[in-house]
């Protein structure tokens, strides 16, 4: 078992009887490592682990979990928002996106080669996980891309918890080469659909990319139907 690159120890079956296990039960053995993997790197998020548990059976967990970074996958993001969103409606706490790049990542691969490329994508991966909040939760939405759904008791918030994750990578100590990110926000709106958001945050991220990158960008509200009508309104006095 290897949690963050990190060999921890081995997953054994002990039965009395000799025998040979066939291929698929190598596979099924294969898999019950890769969940224990995946608890034992989450453990200590306790809201992450009861997410997990909502959702059905060990196939659809493992489905929805990136093996490389052990957090979510975009699957998994869409089905959590999904579950977070129906909660929502009954409390009032808006959700925040962090949208986060990892700064000229194909020159660490170029350069070093792709088993180091791997290990930095997992400590970053630690380094994100550790700056949010238990209940909050990190995905891995491609190659060097990771997305953080943010609960947020009020929408200024957003702007400082991405700072947050951005110095926890700039500062992560257990890289091996240093490595910087960028971050796009946005707050979702009621008014619009995940993917409008995630589209937001994804273009003040390259925002932040033109800025200079390794830092954060917050995308603008959404323009809501009731703002524009109120702008078209002005308009025709
Ligand atoms: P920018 O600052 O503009 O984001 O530059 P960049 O080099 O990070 O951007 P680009 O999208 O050109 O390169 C992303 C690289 O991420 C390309 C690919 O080699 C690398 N990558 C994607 N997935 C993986 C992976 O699973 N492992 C490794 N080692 N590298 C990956
Ligand atoms: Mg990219
Ligand atoms: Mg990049």
């Amino acid at each position: 078992l290897s949690v963050a690159g990190e060999r921890i120890g081995t997953l054994c079956l002990i039965d009395p009887k000799t025998r040979q296990l066939d291929d698929a039960q190598i596979k099924n053995l294969k898999d019950f490592a890769l969940l224990a993997e995946a608890y034992i790197s989450m453990r200590g998020q306790t809201a992450q682990i009861n997410q997990l548990q909502k959702v059905l059976g060990s196939e659809q967990r493992r489905a929805m979990l990136d093996p490389l970074t052990q957090t979510w996958n975009r699957l998994g993001l869409s089905r959590l928002y999904e579950s977070w969103k129906a909660a929502e409606e009954k409390g009032r706490v808006s959700i925040g996106i962090a949208y986060c790049d990892l700064d000229h990542f194909k020159s660490v691969n170029d350069r070093y080669g792709h088993a180091v490329g791997d290990q930095i994508l997992q400590g970053a991966a630690k380094a994100l996980g550790g700056a949010l909040r238990d209940g909050d939760l990190l995905a891995r939405f491609g190659g060097e891309e990771f997305v953080a759904l943010i609960k947020l008791e009020s929408v200024l918030e957003i702007q400082r918890i991405g700072e947050r994750l951005r110095a926890a990578v700039e500062n992560a100590t257990e890289l091996m080469l240093p490595q910087t990110i960028s971050i796009g926000t946005a707050v979702l709106d009621n008014s619009e659909s995940f993917e409008q958001a995630l589209h937001r945050a994804d273009q003040a991220m390259y925002q932040a990319k033109r800025n200079g990158r390794n830092r954060v960008v917050s995308a603008a509200p959404f323009p809501n139907r009731d703002a524009m009508l109120a702008v078209s309104a002005d308009q025709q006095t």
